[in-house]
């Protein structure tokens, strides 16, 4: 109840809520305070009173209510999610879930940290030395890297350093869109270049490219790869040794966009391109995303000929697309450390998932049932990924999602998919108790008494579950005469 709220008439329960300023001021909540922010913990304490005036909860549960939420809030409102849906670069789950290499030095570089400084001589260093060279080390084709905020801000750099006021050569096979209705071609024409459309949806030549070379004013070659989508049957599309001897000999660079994230030659994904091939095949300058098969954070990875990389990172937009430093310190860490989860979930063995799948469908009450991974974003289109997943009721579904953990499958065929895939094996008892809880908050309205009992006898809510996202309570609550 807030404090401009006029009194409840005398005897109405509601006066025993507690006043918000008597909750603040106990220790467990100033502590969570201290630690969450006041906003987010009048927020809790106000849905917390809000329930004991609608009658959900009675007034001497409040306290128990404010601090059963305030044990599972955080102070940013991204949830974390278990994504069960087989796709592995899941561009609205986050896309690469981190290592715990990278967790650890995000978490480390989140305080002050030496991103420009070196603490032997005092004196300044060159930002980002560490990303740079574990880089240069996972991919020794390079002669140089720059890491910049993300796929998009390094093709945007790259464009405009070298073709802004000129003609990108592209092939019209290669213009792709991706999520969100984001045009890559929209975006090197924001940055002062033009495109030179060459070849045909299905086919393009080297003939096409030589033409364009050497007409008009050409700022650099674009060889993009769809990372979204595959050209079948009447096809041909010109390769980069090719792309780059055109280019050369015009005494042009050759940019070459790979989404993926893959710097080597990926055995799961034998179609993929992969910066070191590209590079060794003669691209100047290599974009790829440091969140896709990378598996690290969000960041744009250029890597290429020395003195261009060093004409990028000269330039003034450099700048305003800098990696900050968690992204640097999460690129090194997942260079350096174990097998990112991204990489890992590429490369599950299906007969392991199905022994996996198998055995916690017993203990979930489910179904086995053949279900295909995807990679998702930013490589391997249209690549099936042999695999399993359990099937539970579809109703499960929407109760899944705003559980806690949150758990994300997918709905086929009038079932819940749950692909563990994505799944790490040490969160298969929180999938196994998400399950429970989604199937418990679903049991019809009679069975509910139940849960209402053990909360009036005083019982804790399952701390599984967040006592703000219950469905109402089957009793009708006594109206609010406040609202
Ligand atoms: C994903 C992708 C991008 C954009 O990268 P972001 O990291 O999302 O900005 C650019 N080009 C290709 C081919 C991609 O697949």
């Amino acid at each position: 109840m807030s404090e401009t709220d006029p009194a409840p008439p005398a005897g109405d329960p509601r006066r025993r809520i507690p006043r918000t300023d008597a909750l603040l001021a106990r220790p467990e909540i100033a502590a969570a305070a201290a630690s969450l922010g006041d906003r987010v913990v009048r927020e809790v304490v106000r849905a917390a009173q809000d329930r004991a005036r609608s009658g959900a909860i009675s007034p001497e549960q409040v306290l128990d209510a404010v601090l059963g939420a305030l044990g599972e809030r955080t102070a940013s409102s991204l949830r974390p999610v278990l994504n069960a849906t087989g796709v592995i670069v899941h561009t609205n789950l986050g896309r690469a879930p981190l290592s715990p290499a990278a967790q650890q030095a995000v978490q480390d570089a989140a305080g002050y940290t030496d991103v420009e400084f070196d603490l032997a001589t005092g004196a300044r260093s060159r930002r980002g030395a560490g990303a740079r060279a574990a880089l240069l080390e996972a991919c020794p084709a390079a002669e140089d890297a720059l890491v910049v905020n993300n796929g998009a801000a390094a093709l945007l750099l790259a464009t405009t350093a070298l073709a802004a006021g000129r003609e990108v050569v592209w092939s019209r096979g290669e213009l792709v869109e991706i999520g969100a209705g984001f045009r890559l071609a929209e975006l090197v024409v924001s940055a002062g270049a033009r495109v030179r459309e060459v070849g045909t949806t299905n086919r393009t030549h080297g003939s096409d490219y030589r033409a364009a070379c050497s007409a008009g004013s050409i700022g650099a070659l674009l060889k993009v790869h769809t990372s979204n989508y595959r050209i079948e049957g009447f096809t041909s599309e010109v390769g980069i040794e090719e792309l780059a001897g055109i280019a050369h000999e015009h005494g042009l660079p050759l940019i070459a966009d790979l989404g993926s994230g893959l710097l080597g030659p990926e055995s799961a994904l034998p179609a993929e391109p992969d910066a070191a091939s590209a590079l060794s095949a003669g691209a100047d300058v290599v974009i790829t995303s440091g969140d896709k098969l990378l598996g690290g954070p969000q960041a744009g990875i250029l890597l290429g000929r020395r003195e261009v990389i060093a004409r990028l990172a000269r330039h003034p937009l450099a700048r305003a697309v800098r990696a900050d430093k968690l992204a640097l310190a999460g690129i090194e860490a997942t260079l350096a450390g174990p097998v990112p989860p991204v990489l890992a979930a590429l490369r599950t063995e299906p007969d392991a998932l199905r022994a996996r799948t198998e055995a916690l469908a017993a203990r979930i009450d489910g179904r086995t049932v053949a279900h295909e991974g995807r990679v998702g974003g930013g490589g391997g289109a249209e690549v099936p990924l042999p695999g399993w997943a359990i099937a539970v009721e579809e109703e499960l579904a929407a109760s899944l999602r705003t559980g806690d953990p949150a758990v994300v499958g997918t709905v086929r065929d009038g079932a819940c998919l749950l692909d563990l895939r994505c799944v790490p094996e040490e969160r298969e008892d929180d999938l196994t108790e998400a399950v429970a809880a989604a199937r418990e908050r679903l049991r019809p309205r009679g069975a509910d008494r139940t849960e209402g009992a053990l909360e009036r006898a005083g019982g804790t809510p399952d701390p599984g579950e967040d006592p703000a996202r219950r469905p109402p309570p089957a009793t009708a609550a006594p109206r609010d005469p406040v609202h």
